[in-house]
């Protein structure tokens, strides 16, 4: 009964059910482990333990979940893993938070992330340091470092995830969980801290494809607080993926993704052997080709820095957070508080961001990014009228060396295989596929399908978690 930090949601809900143990006796599991775990992993940045374990009394049935540093749960920290926000705390839940709640989980403990979630490794949070729970030496990659450590190294049932251009996907990929980045506008982003407000989709971090799928379903829908949720019923993708199957199904794979310098030999074997699993499972596999592919990378790092320049306008050190005590006046209260309050990474989109939208720029950086995304959602468009599904390496490597990416750029690299599919709004996700040889490592592939098929992605990744076990 001590280990059940160790279940995940559906073994937790079955346990509630029945009445084997209660929610607040996982909660003081999962708070007990995390007093072991913590100082070694530096999954959590704060961690509400008598919030969590009243609110687990209120509601006895329902399963504690680890939220990203950047979603608003009312009386709580929201430091979106920036110096900016010190002291805020949120006055209200944001609509995940609140529809979560209402289908029977409930918040426990804030987990780490790249300041602002720009970032791929969390090195980039201004709070504490993450380690990869499978090698300590290594990042758990990022920008959702802290929910992908606390799910792969047992610290939490579940966790919340936010991914923008792969921030789900890529450290699912390192630390062995499952993650899916939903279509855009299939959750709400109400009470999300916004980084760019045209890809940001907030998703599930799971030890199996179930769990996500009973997650996806608590936080997807319509709310009227963010105009990009349609009005439409969401599917019951736990029931919907009870007899999955490979039979059939047809796979693409983008022959852009597979001849990449970058791509680690050892990655490239185990989506090879993915590929085959499938192939022997029933499935038929063809190369297609995203053709605009190559210029994804660009166009993301326009249009991301752009809305985030905007987005994080608000933080000026008079309505959140940290006020620099050495201003003068109106003006030096702004510039004061911002240069002591963001990091690095956050400055330079920022900086980035207002020159691409700056008069004389606009249209030859901005504007022409935007044309160059729409050729981009075609390619994705056009490749779903020819296969169900692609399946494509997660991350070109494998979690690396905490410090060894010192360069943006390479740092950037790493979202290769995750940024198109954000620009293009559809929905994608990473699943454990194995181990390198070498380091033994966790690697997930990535299966992306069309806008608001999540439950035909779903169905693909959990016939896929059966024939790979
Ligand atoms: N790593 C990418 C970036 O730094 C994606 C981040 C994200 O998805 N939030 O922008």
């Amino acid at each position: 009964m001590s280990e059940l930090y160790k279940l995940g949601i559906a073994e937790a809900r079955e346990g509630l059910e029945k009445g084997d143990f209660t929610s607040e006796e996982i909660v003081r599991s999962v708070i007990e482990r995390y007093h072991e775990k913590n100082a070694e992993i530096g999954a959590y940045v704060t961690f509400d333990e008598e919030g969590a374990i009243e609110l687990a009394r209120q509601n006895p049935k329902a399963v504690p979940i680890a939220i990203k540093d950047l979603i608003n749960v009312r009386g709580q920290p929201c430091t979106c893993g920036s110096k900016i926000l010190k002291g805020y705390v949120s006055p209200y839940d944001a609509t995940v938070i609140s529809n979560m709640k209402a289908n029977g989980f409930i918040p426990c403990g804030r987990v780490n992330m790249d300041e602002f979630a720009m970032g791929s490794s969390t090195e980039n949070s201004a709070l504490a340091l993450t380690r990869n729970p499978y090698d300590l030496t290594r990042v758990p990659g990022g920008s959702s470092g802290g929910s992908a450590a606390a799910v792969g190294g047992d610290m939490c049932i579940a966790a919340l995830g936010t991914d923008t251009g792969g921030s789900i996907r890529q450290p699912a990929s390192f630390c062995n969980c499952v993650g899916i980045k939903p279509s855009y506008g299939r959750v709400s982003r109400y009470g999300v801290t916004a980084f760019a407000s045209s890809l940001d989709q907030v998703g599930p971090m799971t030890k199996s494809v179930k769990d996500s799928a009973i997650l996806l379903k608590a936080l997807a829908g319509h709310d009227k607080m963010d105009g990009t949720t349609p009005d439409e019923i969401v599917p019951d993708y736990e029931k919907l993926i009870e007899n999955a199957s490979m039979k059939g199904v047809k796979i693409g794979l983008p022959k852009e993704y597979f001849n990449v310098s970058g791509l680690d030999p050892e990655v490239k074997r185990i989506t090879d052997e993915a590929v085959a699993k499938c192939v022997a499972a029933g499935a038929e596999v063809r190369e297609v080709s995203l053709p605009h592919t190559e210029y994804a990378m660009a166009v993301y790092y326009i249009i991301a820095p752009a809305e985030a320049s905007a987005n994080l306008a608000r933080f000026d050190g008079v309505r959140y957070g940290l006020r620099s005590d050495r201003s003068v006046d109106v003006y030096s209260l702004y510039t004061k508080s911002r240069a002591e309050g963001f990091g690095p990474e956050v400055k330079r989109r920022i900086i980035m961001g207002t020159y691409v939208l700056s008069s004389g720029y606009y249209d030859a950086y901005y504007g022409r990014a935007q044309k160059v995304r729409t050729l981009i959602k075609r390619d994705f468009d056009n490749v779903f009228n020819e296969v169900d599904v692609l399946l494509t390496p997660c991350a070109p490597t494998p979690a690396f060396k905490l410090g060894e990416l010192q360069d943006p750029l390479t740092m950037y690299l790493n979202d290769l295989y995750t940024i198109p599919s954000a620009l293009a709004g559809v929905c994608a996700a990473s699943v454990p596929a194995g181990f390198t040889n070498d380091t033994k490592l966790p690697v997930g592939v990535q299966f992306i399908c069309g806008g608001f098929e999540e439950s035909r992605l779903l169905n693909i990744c959990k016939s896929f978690e059966e024939i790979n076990s």
